[in-house]
């Protein structure tokens, strides 16, 4: 890189790139583990997805009844639920939150174990190690970060790629995979919330049209086109009637928020077909604009259409646009479709997932969408596959891990493991096992203990 920067004297044994989802945990696992860590955060919260972009509930993930995500997963809960900010249902779903509780839980948590931060603050390219040799490949030994202090060289000794988008791994010049095999990827939605419902209202009116709800606290209701949804004939009016967009029905949920009363959360709207890359500057710019047209209308309707929402007004449109798939590394594994359909077993397992492929496509209905049922052996209500340490380790570099949703794996593969919790259990153990290559084998990711990595997680109270 040509341009000026500077050189900040400190170093850190761990510098987590983007605090988001699986990002926040491996900064508050690696701090934990007794290592000096910071996170670096293009936004001024920690979250990500969860937060920023408002993604909440977290995606149940149970097998035989029980939870396969604990260890931080678990104390996020405890705490989001002693702050008021998370809830559990009458069905025992403890994964209902607040995003903005679970801002001040993360932020919490990573001071508390002695983890810095620093928000507003884009991490813009790595720095490596001269040329890879056979035995050892190249290492990452400083990112170049770009803030108001301008652009500044921070070193590490090991390095976790928690943007999402595998941008560190990316500009490393390491192999990554994109979209679909025509490089397709999932849709984008910019969620918003409706604040202001009359949700007793909104709860008898869902009752009395086929969509009974447990209770006005825990409201969840949806439409899809001709996914026989109950909602379907009203949305059907709306569009002839032009106050919505026949696409604005592709995906249309809704999601109560524990510790805001009236307030209800989108997943939609769903960003326009041709706009579904997420790492690119003008998808992303054109999303912002895209979705807030479709969030005036999806609002329009609601106040027209739903009883309880007549007086609604828009509380929150995610500061973040919701990007379910970009780049994925290619790591020293990379998980199929047929590992998840066959529930795999891997000696190096770090995650456990029941979650089903969950493919937003933007191409119609030709491809798979919510596929829960089948002959496999996945489908039994007890089974579960194994995430592989190697999922995160990619190809070519030494002292780099990639939790989260750049976790090396197929576009169908990716569509299942991405959820919240797994994202948190991929977090937690890239975080251990950063803090311990950075400690005892000079940065090399692929030196550590795995064995031990397992125990650690299950002493700390993981599901591995
Ligand atoms: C619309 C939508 C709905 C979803 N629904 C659900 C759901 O209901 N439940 C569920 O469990 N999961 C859901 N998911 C999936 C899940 O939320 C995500 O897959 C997961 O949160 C991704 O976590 P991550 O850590 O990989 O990335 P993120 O959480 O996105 O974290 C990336 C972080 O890196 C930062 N960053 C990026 N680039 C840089 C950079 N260059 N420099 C500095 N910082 C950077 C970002 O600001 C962000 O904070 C949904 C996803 C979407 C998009």
């Amino acid at each position: 890189m040509n341009l000026p920067y500077q050189t900040e004297p400190r170093t850190w044994d761990v510098i987590v790139a983007g605090g988001g989802t699986a990002g926040a945990i491996a900064g508050i696992a690696a701090a934990r583990a007794g290592v000096r860590v910071l996170v670096v955060e293009a936004l001024g919260s920690l979250g990500g997805t969860g937060t920023n972009a408002w993604v909440t509930p977290l995606m149940r993930n149970v097998s035989g009844g029980q939870n396969l995500n604990r260890g931080l997963t678990d104390e996020l809960k405890v705490r989001l639920h002693a702050r008021g900010d998370g809830a559990t249902d009458a069905n025992g779903n403890d994964n209902w939150f607040n995003p903005e509780g679970l801002k001040m839980v993360l932020e919490q948590m990573l001071l508390e174990a002695g983890g810095e931060v620093l928000y507003h603050t884009h991490v813009v390219a790595p720095i490596l190690s001269p040329q890879a040799t056979s035995d050892k490949p190249q290492a990452v030994t400083a990112l170049v970060l770009h803030n108001k202090g301008g652009l500044q060289a921070f070193r590490a000794g090991v390095l976790i790629d928690a943007t999402g988008d595998a941008d560190v791994v990316m500009r490393a010049g390491a192999p990554f995979h994109a979209g679909d095999e025509d490089g397709v990827h999932q849709a984008m939605s910019l969620r918003f919330t409706l604040a202001g419902v009359d949700t007793a209202r909104l709860c008898a009116f869902l009752g009395r049209h086929g969509q009974p709800q447990a209770s006005p606290d825990f409201l969840h209701f949806w439409m899809v086109w001709g996914r026989k949804s109950s909602l379907e004939p009203l949305f059907r009016e709306a569009v002839a009637a032009g106050v919505l967009e026949e696409r604005d029905g592709d995906y249309f949920q809704g999601f109560s928020v524990p510790g805001r009363p009236g307030e209800i959360s989108f997943n939609c709207p769903r960003i326009r077909a041709d706009l579904n890359d997420g790492s690119d500057p003008w998808h992303l710019s054109a999303a912002q604009t895209d979705g807030r047209a479709a969030i005036d209308r999806l609002t329009a309707f609601c106040r027209a259409s739903l009883p309880g929402c007549e007086t609604a007004y828009i509380g929150t449109v995610a500061m973040m646009v919701g990007v379910r798939e970009t780049r994925r590394i290619v790591g020293e594994y990379t998980l199929t479709l047929e590992d998840i359909l066959d529930c795999r077993r891997f000696p190096d397992s770090i995650c456990r997932n029941h979650y089903p492929v969950d493919i937003h496509s933007v191409k119609g209905g030709a491809r798979l969408l919510h596929e829960r049922d089948g002959a496999a052996p996945y489908f039994a209500p007890d089974a579960y596959h194994d995430l592989p340490y190697r999922a995160p380790v990619p190809v070519g570099l030494r002292n780099v891990l990639v939790p989260g949703r750049a976790a090396s794996s197929t576009f169908e593969a990716q569509s299942a493991i991405r959820v919240q919790q797994n994202c948190h259990t991929m977090g937690e153990a890239a975080g251990i096992a950063a803090a311990w290559a950075a400690r005892d084998h000079g940065g090399e990711v692929r030196a550590v203990d795995i064995p031990a990595l397992q125990t650690e997680m299950r002493r700390l109270g993981g599901n591995v």
